[in-house]
């Protein structure tokens, strides 16, 4: 009972501190397009929607600048 409420205030905390640093510091907004699964980047090269596909789906990664 106890370790499960700790292991959920951890994953609290960790979810807040990457919202915190998506908004401070990322570049660039990667969203699958075909299933949706979104994450940030701070540096982007052309080549990243050729070598890399959603880890999910499979699907090719849209890169938008934010
Ligand atoms: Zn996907």
């Amino acid at each position: 009972m106890i370790f499960q409420e700790f292991g959920n205030k951890e994953q609290d905390y960790k979810a807040s501190n990457i919202e915190y640093k998506e908004k401070k510091n990322y570049n660039y907004k990667i969203e699958c397009k075909v299933c949706g699964y979104t994450f940030y980047r701070q540096r982007m090269n052309k080549n990243f929607t050729r070598k890399y596909r959603c880890g999910k789906c499979g699907g090719k990664f849209l890169v938008e600048e934010i």
